[in-house]
């Protein structure tokens, strides 16, 4: 992970508009300023830096972090350039659907087969990646073959925030809404940025506190 700025330049992006800006440690009156910003959206002071993660994390989880369009830059490994390693998530435990919300999803209860479903996935898994390895020796092309690889398979990418563009993202994916899977990434990257700006990541905690 590499980043550029801090809570301070937040503060003087905001500040310069009344010529304002200055060098000095963050004081009580800049954390007051960062709080204001925060709870009446004024948004663009939080995008004059830059947070930047590599994500290994299965495709399926890639899939919805590509969603997050504004702010987000993205560079990914291709299939077409690499042969694909045999890296593929296995869940930890396996989940049930949820009774009410049709895209949710409820702990086990005890009442799942968590052996045969790690049985079928690993078994599936192996299929996939051997007919993916069947068609590069029959000499088939990188990016045909990856077409019967799962969303399991592992992807990487360098992905490149900025503060608004992370905390909205962290917003909705470390959230009890989101799929689990994805909010574990989600919090990692949340607990990486947040000694890089931590009076921002407080008031803006502070500010959704409970939701
Ligand atoms: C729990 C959950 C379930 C989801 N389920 C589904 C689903 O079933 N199907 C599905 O397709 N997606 C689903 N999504 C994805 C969701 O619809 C968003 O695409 C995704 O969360 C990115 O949010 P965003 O558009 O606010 O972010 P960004 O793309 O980063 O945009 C940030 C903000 O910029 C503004 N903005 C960006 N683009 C535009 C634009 N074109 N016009 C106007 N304003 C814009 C908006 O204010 C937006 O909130 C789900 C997301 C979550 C968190």
């Amino acid at each position: 992970m590499q980043h550029v700025g801090d809570d301070k330049m937040i503060v003087n992006a905001a500040r310069v508009s009344f010529g304002g800006d200055n060098l000095a440690p963050l004081s009580g009156k800049d954390e007051r300023l960062l709080r204001y910003l925060l709870r009446h959206q004024h948004g663009s002071p939080f995008e004059h830096n830059l947070i930047t993660f590599k994500v290994v994390c299965p495709i399926f989880v890639d899939r919805q972090m590509v969603r997050h369009r504004s702010g987000v830059s993205k560079n990914e490994i291709s299939g077409r350039y690499v042969e694909m390693q045999e890296r593929n998530f296995m869940p930890p435990a396996f989940r049930r659907q949820a009774p009410s919300n049709r895209q949710a999803s409820v702990e086990d209860d005890g009442t799942l087969d968590q052996a045969a479903a790690t049985h079928i996935w690993e078994e599936a898994w192996r299929a996939a990646y051997g007919a993916y390895q069947a068609l590069l020796t029959l000499g088939v092309t990188r990016e045909q073959a990856r077409g019967v690889l799962p969303q399991s398979l592992y992807t990487e990418s360098y992905y490149t925030f900025n503060v608004r563009s992370l905390l909205h993202f962290i917003g909705l994916r470390d959230h009890e809404g989101a799929q689990y899977e994805t909010r574990q990434f989600a919090r990692a990257m949340a607990q990486l940025a947040e000694p890089l700006f931590p009076v921002t990541f407080r008031e803006w905690r502070a500010l959704h506190a409970g939701e």
